[in-house]
């Protein structure tokens, strides 16, 4: 499209520079943007330092900020729809990228361009969720003819740190709510795929967003650490692993949070199931995008009527799921990230086999494709034995999961609750009081029934309990996060 040929400069490779806020910049270290394809370099993008940063912090901070907030509530909305006309336009250019640059299929890369226009478009109701209150001060004999005026107030700078599995939707996503609540934002996109987010600043600011407020930076996240200690940053949205999330809560400090952490989510098979139809949802929950979704299925939890058919459907179902080039019209599964995380799989596979484990389908590389394409991985496991799994203690981000044979209903929700995280859950049958206790019961952040967790749009808010996170990302639900309410305090006296 005209507009990312406009910005990305030709050359060997493409070079994509970085918005500072105002101006397009390449100043700094080349960073190598590899294809997870065949992990060849596929574009050049820089970093700039440290202090540069602080810099484009300075100018979003001391200009930026007030520009967001001067730009009406109804224009800041336009200037989202505009947005969302120009990806409609660098529709195939994204796609593209999102193929070569995070590995994804071409229905996956579609999916994730067509969410984003959507959420560009649906900023006009969140919105709707920067009221205020009016308290009346008769409540005691201090407060008699006084009272308030409570109202949610932008934060000022937001940091936003994007994972690699939706370097686009999360840039949106995380743009849109800041600003339609009167903040600036400050984008650290994750460093394997950072040019989504560079072709989204084009097209905002090609848009109408005012340039100060909005700075797209390409760091190392250690380096991004020292931006977020800074005092000029409010808040911060991230978007990435527990473990990298504490981490950023150790550096920034006292600031607020929206915290979108690691997950892995179990689903619960009661024995009134429909086993095909549950096997055929469980089955595209664990290998959409390589299972490199905070909310894909890891562990199936099913009762002993329905367990041996289903374990056969979905080992069956497994097996025909084509791994492949993301490029290719066939494939369903394309490669992971790095070699690092295939090589994980493969541990945890050794891992649950040595603690009894027996491998129903996968556990190993697809090596003619690459060192980093694996096959879909099932392994039953004893319920006695599953706490004792690596896979279970820590998130694997990849089309890995256990399948248990449970006792009873409780037996399926104690182990899904001893997991230090609680994103999401799935529970698959038409038993009413059954679903309602679990519904209940299990400590996550949302809970589908007879569908596999996916977030989408964020239409319903999501985010998760315990270490999966802080906060809520959904259509209006986030304002509450970026924003701190603010008493003003009249006294008639
Ligand atoms: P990651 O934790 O490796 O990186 C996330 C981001 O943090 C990257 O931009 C990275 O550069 C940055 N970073 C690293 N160190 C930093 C530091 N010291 N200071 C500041 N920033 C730093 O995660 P990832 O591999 O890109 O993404 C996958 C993870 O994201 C999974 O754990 C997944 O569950 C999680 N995730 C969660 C949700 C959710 O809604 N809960 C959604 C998507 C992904």
């Amino acid at each position: 499209s005209e507009a990312v040929k406009e910005f990305v400069r030709q050359g060997e490779v493409p070079a994509f520079p970085y918005f500072a806020a105002g101006q397009w910049s390449l100043e700094g270290d080349r960073l190598e943007v590899r294809s997870p394809i065949d992990l060849g370099t596929a574009a050049v993008t820089a970093r700039p330092s440290v202090q540069t940063a602080l810099s484009i912090l300075e100018r979003v901070y001391s200009i930026g900020r007030r520009k967001i907030r001067e730009t009406p509530g109804e224009e800041r909305v336009e200037i989202f729809e505009r947005t969302a006309d120009a990806l409609e336009r660098m529709k195939e250019d994204l796609v593209n990228i999102l193929m070569i640059n995070a590995g994804k299929t071409r229905k996956a890369a579609e999916g994730e361009v067509a969410a984003s226009i959507e959420r560009l478009r649906l900023a006009k109701l969140d919105v709707r969720r920067i009221y205020g209150d009016f308290v009346p001060g008769d409540w005691s004999a201090d407060t008699l003819e006084t009272e308030a005026i409570v109202k949610k107030e932008p934060l000022g700078v937001v940091a936003a740190i994007l994972p690699f599995n939706y370097p686009l939707f999360d840039a949106v996503n995380k743009i849109v709510y800041s600003a339609i609540a009167g903040n600036a934002v400050i984008v650290k996109p994750a460093e394997a795929d950072p040019l989504p987010a560079l072709a989204l600043a084009k097209a905002l600011v090609d848009s109408g967003f005012p340039p100060e407020a909005l700075a797209v930076v390409p760091m190392r996240g250690r380096d991004m650490g020292e931006v977020l200690a800074d005092r000029r940053v409010a808040a911060v949205s991230f978007t990435g692993s527990t473990e990298t999330g504490l981490q950023v809560i150790k550096e920034a400090g006292v600031k607020q949070y929206v915290m979108e952490l690691g997950g892995g989510d179990p689903a619960i098979v009661l024995s009134d199931a429909d086993v095909k139809q549950t096997a055929s949802k469980i089955v595209t929950g664990i290998t959409s995008y390589s299972g490199q979704r905070c909310d894909s299925i890891k562990y199936i939890l099913a009762e002993p009527e329905v367990y041996d058919e289903l374990k056969e459907e979905v080992t069956e179902q497994l097996s025909k799921v084509r791994v492949g080039d993301p490029r290719d019209e066939g494939t369903d599964m394309g490669p992971l990230i790095d070699v690092r995380t295939a090589d994980e799989v493969i541990e945890a596979t050794k891992d649950a086999v040595s603690k009894g484990g027996k491998v129903l389908h996968g556990g190993e590389k697809v090596e003619e494709l690459g060192p980093n394409y694996i096959k879909p991985t099932l392994i039953e496991v004893e319920a006695s034995r599953l706490p004792d799994l690596y896979m279970y203690n820590k998130e694997v981000f990849a089309s890995l999961a256990a399948i248990v044979k449970v006792n009873s209903l409780d037996e399926a929700i104690a182990l899904a609750n001893g997991r230090r995280y609680g994103l999401d859950a799935a529970i698959f049958g038409s038993d009413v009081s059954k679903i309602r206790k679990a519904a209940r019961l299990l400590e996550v952040g949302a809970v589908y029934i007879n569908d596999y967790p996916k977030h989408g749009i964020g239409y319903y808010p999501f985010g998760g309990m315990k270490d999966s996170g802080i906060g809520r990302e959904g259509i209006g639900y986030t304002i509450d996060f970026v924003t701190a309410y603010k008493s003003i305090i009249y006294n008639y006296k």
